[in-house]
């Protein structure tokens, strides 16, 4: 039997429930510094990257560990001629 338009629907909206936009830490911290990076140079930040974005504003964990990177990053450029 095929699905009808409302299984259909109630199929896709569980996948959608399950595509959760939400990254944790581990992934977060991986793709930090990508993320420093469009924040050094002004950049627009890439769709894979708001992720890592969002994950920051809501972890404070992160914010601190991205912090730190953005130091890093700050003071080793400000080195370059
Ligand atoms: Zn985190």
């Amino acid at each position: 039997m095929p699905l009808d338009t409302k299984q259909l629907k109630r199929l896709l909206s569980a996948v959608e429930d399950t595509r959760e936009d939400e990254i944790h830490c581990d992934e977060c911290l991986a793709g930090m510094a990508e993320f420093a990076e469009t924040q050094l140079v002004g950049m627009e930040v890439p769709a894979a990257v708001q992720r890592i974005q969002a994950h920051i504003l809501t972890c404070p964990e992160c914010t601190e560990e991205f912090e730190l990177l953005l130091e890093i990053l700050r003071s080793s450029s400000s080195d370059l001629p």
